[in-house]
């Protein structure tokens, strides 16, 4: 591996990374130190650390630059260190960081050191509990796939594609068979598991510009990009059909196993959120309807006419 690929290694990392020899003077400071400080490469290559750069002081307030510095002290006795502190960024801002630091070892001797540091900053934080957030409102808490709100935004998002770039879509609505009986031979509790089996399959076999959430109860919805034709739509409805058919999920020394029904469509360039979702309920009921574990992609019955009672 030649030294361009560590280097964008490095460069990629989100922690700031930068080297010294013994006077501790940089050698090497990657993109991350300087989105984290402010300061670009050459303004710091060449130059002792302790220039004014990082102003490093301890969570007491307390300058470590000079006689303190746990980069020195590594240099001295060859150990690795870690501890949380502050640097100073170009604006003057105080960054709370986690650093940790390594000796750098050539023929047995020491011959610099390396820091990594990371922003501990609030903001950082911050940012972490609003994408935690995010995915706890969005994801649902039993099976771990998109909740319902999620599908509806990510359905109507390939609304909003359609009319961008013209492209097509295809919905499945599945919806797990005679799944009653599974809560009533096994238990509910089992049937938690089964459904979260299901869930797990199929998110396992999708491709990753493709999309399945829990629509509700025992009824998933998945959404496939770039489907072109019926045969496409079939092929993939009726893979995901087989694979939950053949498989088993152990349960207390007895097996269960569910099969699914799927109505199947591709977007129209009539198409609306409503009618999709309706077209394809219709097809689901159309599947329930003409024996289970079964896709269907073609409306029997007269357009417009509803499927009721399922
Ligand atoms: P079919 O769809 O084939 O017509 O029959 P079904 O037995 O699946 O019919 P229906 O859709 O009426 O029933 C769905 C059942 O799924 C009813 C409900 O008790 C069960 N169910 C829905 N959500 C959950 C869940 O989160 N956990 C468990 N264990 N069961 C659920
Ligand atoms: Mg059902
Ligand atoms: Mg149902």
């Amino acid at each position: 591996m030649d030294e361009s690929f560590y280097r964008n290694v490095l460069d990629n990392l989100m922690d700031g990374v930068y080297f010294v020899d013994t006077d501790r003077r940089i050698t090497y400071w990657n993109r991350g130190a300087e989105r984290i400080t402010g300061y670009y490469r050459q303004e710091v290559m060449g130059r002792p650390c302790h220039d004014n750069i990082l102003n490093h002081v301890d969570t007491t307030g307390e300058c470590l630059c000079q006689g303190k510095c746990p980069l020195a002290f590594s240099l001295e006795d060859g150990k690795t260190r870690k501890t949380d502190l502050f640097l100073q960024n170009k604006s003057g801002e105080r960054v709370p960081v986690s650093i940790k630091i390594a000796p750098i070892w050539e023929d047995g001797r020491i011959v610099g050191a390396v820091e990594s540091f990371s922003d501990s900053s609030a903001k950082l934080a911050a940012l972490e509990r609003v994408e935690k957030l995010m995915e706890e409102n969005l994801t649902d808490p039993l099976t771990k796939v998109g909740n319902r709100r999620y599908t509806e935004m990510t359905l109507h998002n390939r609304f909003d594609e359609i009319k961008r770039y013209n492209w097509n879509f295809g919905l499945l609505f599945l919806d797990i068979d005679h799944f009653k009986r599974v809560n009533d031979n096994f238990g509910h509790a089992a049937g938690d598991i089964a459904l979260r089996a299901v869930a797990e399959n199929l998110s396992r076999n999708l491709r990753s510009s493709d999309f399945v959430g829990r629509w509700g109860g025992e009824e998933f919805v998945i959404l496939l990009v770039n489907v072109n034709n019926q045969e496409e739509l079939i092929e993939a409805a009726d893979r995901f059909r087989r694979l939950i058919a053949s498989s088993k999920v152990p349960y207390q020394g007895r097996q269960i196993s569910v099969s699914v029904s799927i109505g199947a469509t591709i977007s129209r360039e009539d198409d609306d959120f409503d009618s999709i979702l309706n077209r394809a309920d219709r097809l689901l009921y159309q599947a329930k309807h003409l024996g289970r574990n079964r896709v269907e992609s073609v409306l029997k019955e007269a357009e417009g006419s509803a499927g009721k009672d399922r």
